[in-house]
């Protein structure tokens, strides 16, 4: 009875999701919120439908994964933690040190602690989870499977910045990219789809979820993506703002008094994007909603966002000399046909057309018409079970 786990911790949350495997069948997930903030949330989901969700204040990250455990053996999902043999975890930032997953270690996590500078938010916490986990079920296989890995294929023609060399060789300061767990789940899953090898093929992949990136797989290999230094670089998401010219900055400080650059990009990242432009919410649902009532910055972010997901995919056209399937994925790409047709639309110029039945889907399916020179699917990612896999795959 081999059950995998797989971790997704940040800052002040713990995203989990406990497989059987090899059958990948979900036997409980859930997450807990608000760690180290207070009025913490415990909430899990498992059996026939079965909830359970719980408020009290939970310190730190270690304390957390000990609520897991116990509700984990109280609600008969587990007998023993024995039966867990397998714990992924999603790590941020893997900088040039990790090209692939890799088992986890003292070394390993020591490294991803110390990569904190290029994911502050994110590294530590993923650190010390691992370490929790590594103390809890020490006869389990870890393994770190880092967003950034997939992108380590980049050439240096897309990773470097156009600065002085030195700032890339003394300080790896570089294009990184991020959601590359995703960008692969989906980009082999197409080919697999189309029916013949990823390496024969050139695919855009466009993960639009809160946050949003699309990336060039040319070969089955990553060879630019939207994301820069950090996943604030792209194309506008929920609340980050995208690519913008970064001059800006002292501009904005100078005219909103703010004399800490970190809040300045503090509210790049959290005030932006849909949310920003719209005023009304990051979240697309709601952003779709009030353009549909006559809001005009709603419906002027709802262009803006299609308007950058276009160039990037015009970008990536010309990155690899032609593109035979682009797919999207992630909560906006699976789920709103909307926004799919907002984008595909305007830029049939490229030959990749959407046919609108088939485009009227949440679900895996084909959704360009028969005369589109490009296949266009829908494919719901599942990070989720790519970290799963990697486990086995590993073990
Ligand atoms: P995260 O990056 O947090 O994993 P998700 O991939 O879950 O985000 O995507 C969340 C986004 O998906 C939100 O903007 C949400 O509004 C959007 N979304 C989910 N369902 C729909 C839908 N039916 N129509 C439009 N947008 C949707």
């Amino acid at each position: 009875m081999a059950k995998t786990f797989a971790i997704n911790a940040g800052s002040s949350s713990l995203k989990f999701q406990l497989f059987q495997m090899p059958e990948e069948e979900v036997i409980a997930k859930g997450l807990v919120e608000r760690i180290g903030i207070g009025n913490s949330i415990f909430s899990i989901e498992y059996g026939d439908d079965q909830e359970f969700e719980m408020t009290e204040d939970i310190d730190d990250h270690g304390r957390a994964v000990e609520l897991l455990f116990d509700k984990l053996q109280e609600f008969g999902i587990v007998d023993d933690l024995e039966e867990i043999t397998g714990v992924g975890h999603r790590v941020v930032a893997g900088g040039e040190d990790f090209k692939e997953s890799t088992v986890v270690t003292d070394a390993v996590i020591e490294r991803v602690d110390e990569l904190s500078e290029f994911a502050p938010l994110h590294n530590p916490a993923e650190a010390q989870v691992m370490r929790v986990f590594q103390e809890k079920l020490s006869n389990a296989t870890m393994v770190a499977v880092f967003d950034t890995s997939f992108h380590t294929t980049m050439p240096a023609v897309n990773y470097v910045y156009s600065l002085p060399y030195e700032y890339y060789e003394d300080f790896q300061a570089r294009k990184y990219g991020a959601h590359g767990t995703s960008h692969q789940f989906v980009a082999n899953r197409a080919a697999e789809l189309v029916g013949k090898p990823i390496e024969e093929l050139k695919i855009i992949t466009c993960h639009l979820g809160n946050g949003g990136s699309i990336t060039a797989v040319d070969g089955g290999k990553s060879v630019d993506t939207s994301m820069g230094f950090t996943p604030l670089a792209g194309i506008t998401m929920g609340t980050r703002t995208g690519d913008i010219d970064p001059s800006l900055i002292p501009f904005l400080m100078d005219k909103l008094g703010i004399d800490d650059v970190n809040e300045m990009i503090n509210i790049f990242n959290k005030k932006s994007g849909l949310l920003g432009i719209s005023g009304v919410s990051s979240d697309m649902r709601d952003v779709e909603g009030a353009a549909g009532e006559g809001n005009e910055r709603a419906q002027l972010a709802l262009d803006i966002f299609a308007n950058r997901v276009q160039k990037y995919i015009g970008q990536y056209i010309a990155v690899m000399n032609g593109v035979d399937v682009i797919v999207f994925t992630a909560g906006i790409g699976e789920n709103s046909s909307t926004t799919r047709h907002r984008i595909m639309d305007p830029i049939s110029v490229f030959g990749a057309l959407l046919d609108p039945e088939r485009n009227d889907t949440r679900k895996e399916a084909l959704i360009s018409s028969d005369d589109s020179d490009v296949l266009i699917y829908n494919i719901p990612t599942n990070e989720e079970v790519a970290i799963a896999r990697e486990v086995e795959r590993l073990k």
